[in-house]
């Protein structure tokens, strides 16, 4: 064989080989190397349809909220992606499937938002109509006729060839004749009646009206799956869509302890715990709001000094819905360590009692003990008692959780009571965590590692979670 017909003969084996490759790819789309996205998207699959195959999973609150953590991984993985787009649209639709269960308006709340953040967040145009349409049915659903009107006309006048359109004529109509009407001058004696509400019309017709359509679109709850028809118009001047009444998002303040000259705690090994504090507070905050869709404020974001006593009114004042000061903990014995999450309280044991001295700073000595304890009695409301013990304890149940998937030795000191003075001022639910001794050596160091903390700050997101999801009616 000559020089050429061996180059030649190679050539073809190898345009055979591709073309072998790449018909196996279409024919076996699961030969093509998949992106981490699509792999936690198939994973997230499961999950829904491991939740959707058995009543008794429907039933818990946590089954719904894992299957839809599963589909926030696969946005946070890579938010642009198309996976994602698909994951943020089924985690509306997961909200709604949970109502229907919780019958807790604040998962309508969520699924609005999702949707919503659909619509503004992507460039893709194939569910915007669907995620108009379904905010539409949940604005209706409310009773907020008004807001309904406006989405299903978006879908009319932004999607006028999608799929979507004769249905919001249809609800459209149906909106409309619900609006109230404009106020007429009439005589004192004939004033007219006001406009009959949706439910006792759906009562007298029970295949129309709005509720079956709702459970009608519930029923179709499966995850996006397929490609669907593309949508020709186009989105670019719509109104941006604002989240679900802003004041109904639960606002969180996070306090990172200590700042400028006050440095907490300090490790032999270099670890301060203001700057921990700050760090990790910074990373539960950027879970809070992108992964929870929850407000947040830090009470200082960078290296400030703030004290104690104006910690707390800063939540008062912005109306929050709790409060979480962040800390690490220190003790003269270097072999203590473990995490620990501390609502106030009288402080029953020796060791809280140490911790809330260190952490009440100056005013601990300006204030005989007697009278401190006489001043907490007063202060200590049940009701805020009780739901702050509760969020300590979901807070400090995925702290050690978490914690110990890295390390196996972790201790779990629990939840305390403690006389701690940054918890009293804040009227709402308030918690202290103190997430490792900085005067044990090898706790210093965990602290130092950032996968830790990822993952504690994770841990203490989820346990805000929680706490807020179960503060409405329960499952
Ligand atoms: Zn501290």
């Amino acid at each position: 064989m000559s020089e050429n017909s061996k180059k030649l003969k190679f050539v073809r084996i190898f345009l055979v080989a591709v073309l072998l490759w790449s018909s196996a790819v279409v024919l076996f789309p699961q030969l093509a190397i998949a992106g981490p996205a699509e792999k936690l998207y198939s994973k997230a699959k499961k999950s829904f349809y491991n939740l959707k195959s058995s009543a008794e999973k429907m039933s818990h609150r946590d089954q719904w909220l894992n299957t839809v953590d599963n589909f926030l991984e696969v946005y946070q993985s890579d938010p642009k992606s198309y996976p994602a787009y698909k994951a943020i649209y089924t985690v509306g639709k997961l909200y709604e499937g949970l109502y229907k269960v919780s019958k807790n308006s604040k998962d309508l709340n969520m699924a609005l938002g999702y949707y919503g953040k659909l619509i503004q967040e992507f460039d893709r145009e194939q569910l915007k109509d669907d995620a108009l349409y379904r905010r539409g049915e949940i604005y209706f659903h409310k009773k907020h006729y008004a807001l309904a009107e406006k989405e299903f006309e978006k879908i009319i006048r932004y999607f006028p060839k999608g799929d979507r359109v004769a249905s919001a004529r249809k609800r459209l109509q149906t909106t409309v004749a619900l609006l109230p009407k404009p106020v007429q001058i009439t005589p004192l004696n004939k004033v007219a009646k006001a406009p009959s509400r949706p439910v006792a019309k759906s009562q007298k017709n029970k295949t129309q009206g709005k509720p079956t359509s709702l459970i009608t679109q519930l029923e179709k709850l499966s995850p996006v799956t397929g490609v669907e028809g593309e949508k020709v118009a186009s989105l670019p001047s719509i109104a941006p869509i604002k989240p679900e009444a802003e004041n109904k998002v639960p606002l969180v303040i996070l306090d990172p302890g200590h700042g400028g000259k006050d440095f907490g705690a300090r490790g032999k090994h270099g670890a301060i715990e203001k700057d921990l504090n700050l760090k990790i507070s910074k990373k539960v905050k950027r879970i809070l709001e992108k992964k929870y869709k929850l407000r947040v404020h830090l009470t200082r974001s960078d290296d400030t000094f703030i004290p104690l006593k104006e910690r707390g009114p800063i939540a008062n004042r912005m109306k929050a819905d709790l409060f979480v000061s962040l800390h690490a903990n220190a003790a003269k014995r270097q072999a203590a360590h473990g995490i620990e999450t501390y609502y106030l309280g009288r402080g029953l044991s020796e060791q809280a009692k140490e911790t809330a001295a260190r952490e009440n700073g100056e005013l601990v000595y300006s204030i005989p003990d007697d009278q401190t304890q006489q001043i907490l009695a007063d202060l200590i409301s049940n009701n805020k008692m009780n739901d702050s013990s509760r969020l300590a304890g979901r807070v400090q149940g995925y702290l050690y959780q978490k914690a110990k998937k890295r390390y196996k030795t972790v201790k779990n000191l629990g939840v305390k009571e403690g006389p701690f003075w940054v918890l009293h001022a804040a009227n709402m639910p308030s918690i202290l965590v103190e997430v490792g001794f900085v005067t044990n050596a090898k706790e210093e160091a965990r602290l130092k590692d950032e996968k830790y903390l990822n993952l504690l700050a994770e841990a203490v997101a989820r346990g805000i979670r929680d706490f807020l999801h179960e503060n409405g009616p329960m499952i």
